[in-house]
């Protein structure tokens, strides 16, 4: 006897039942299952390394070592090995390559500031950087003394953002490059441009043509530093002057409003 209910149409006419499903063969079933379980393993293995990186803290005891600064001003750093190589394909070839460094699991990097090197670690391990409070500056409510002291953190802090910009270019590290580049021009506008020294470290850890010596130059244009530099002429860079020059003469053909514009990702520099 029919069920009751399955097989009747709508008018409650019997309609024939459906065929039976084709039987399942094995040539249905997906080929790895087929495979040998070698094959199997070795097609997951492909897989995983093609679609997902590497666990973090996939080697919990392995740390290297960065030997920063020299002199009285020199510090070491333990870092984990594989959030230094995640940070950096540089590091990543050099922890792993057959030189010094793969042999020691030690790089030297004497002519880094310690205190830039702690900002460097610090974006390695997660990609931010605890920087000033410059947004509350409101000098109408501070002391003198409290404007000074606020001024002399705020160039080392740019001084510090200027050498992480620097050790991004020598490891290729990108994303520090182009955020340092946001935090130097929110600076910038609340706390005024940059001052020398860092316009001497640019110089001389930059190619001509560096996104970073186009944002120097080009914050010094926008804030009209121009009797501040004349003052000082003999301690900036004989080649920022000259760019400087070279863009002030380009910017005068600019209308009025786009000479108070700096837009940051003009100088990010593009991930290879
Ligand atoms: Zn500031």
């Amino acid at each position: 006897m029919a069920p009751r209910n399955r097989n009747r149409n709508r008018n409650g006419n019997w309609r024939p039942p459906p065929p039976d499903p084709p039987p399942v063969s094995d040539q249905s079933w997906p080929a790895l299952t087929m495979a040998p379980l070698e094959n199997q393993l070795s097609a997951l293995t492909v897989r995983q390394e093609r679609t997902e990186p590497k666990l973090p803290f996939s080697n919990p005891k392995q740390m290297v070592t960065f030997k920063v600064g020299a002199g009285w001003n020199s510090e070491e750093f333990l870092v984990y090995k594989d959030i230094a190589c995640r940070g950096s394909k540089v590091f990543e070839r050099a922890f792993n390559g057959g030189f010094e460094e793969g042999r020691t699991q030690t790089y030297e990097l004497d002519d880094v500031d310690p205190d830039t090197f702690r900002y460097f670690s610090e974006w390695l391990y997660s990609q931010k950087l605890t920087l000033m409070n410059h947004e509350i500056l409101d000098k109408s409510t501070w002391t003198e003394a409290e404007i000074q002291a606020h001024n002399i953190e705020c160039s080392q802090e740019d001084k510090h953002l200027v050498g992480l910009w620097i050790l991004g270019d020598k490891f290729d590290v990108v994303a520090l490059q182009n955020y340092a580049i946001d935090q130097m021009e929110r600076v910038r506008i609340k706390c005024g441009f940059m001052g020398i020294t860092c316009a001497q470290s640019i110089y001389e850890n930059t190619m001509p043509g560096s996104p970073l010596r186009r944002l120097v130059v080009d914050q010094h244009i926008l804030d009209g530093t121009f009797s501040f530099m004349a003052i000082y002429a003999s301690k900036f860079p004989q080649e920022m002057l000259a760019d400087m020059v070279t863009i002030y003469a380009r910017v005068q053909d600019l209308p009025q409003s786009k000479k108070t514009e700096l837009r940051v990702d003009e100088y990010y520099v593009v991930d290879k």
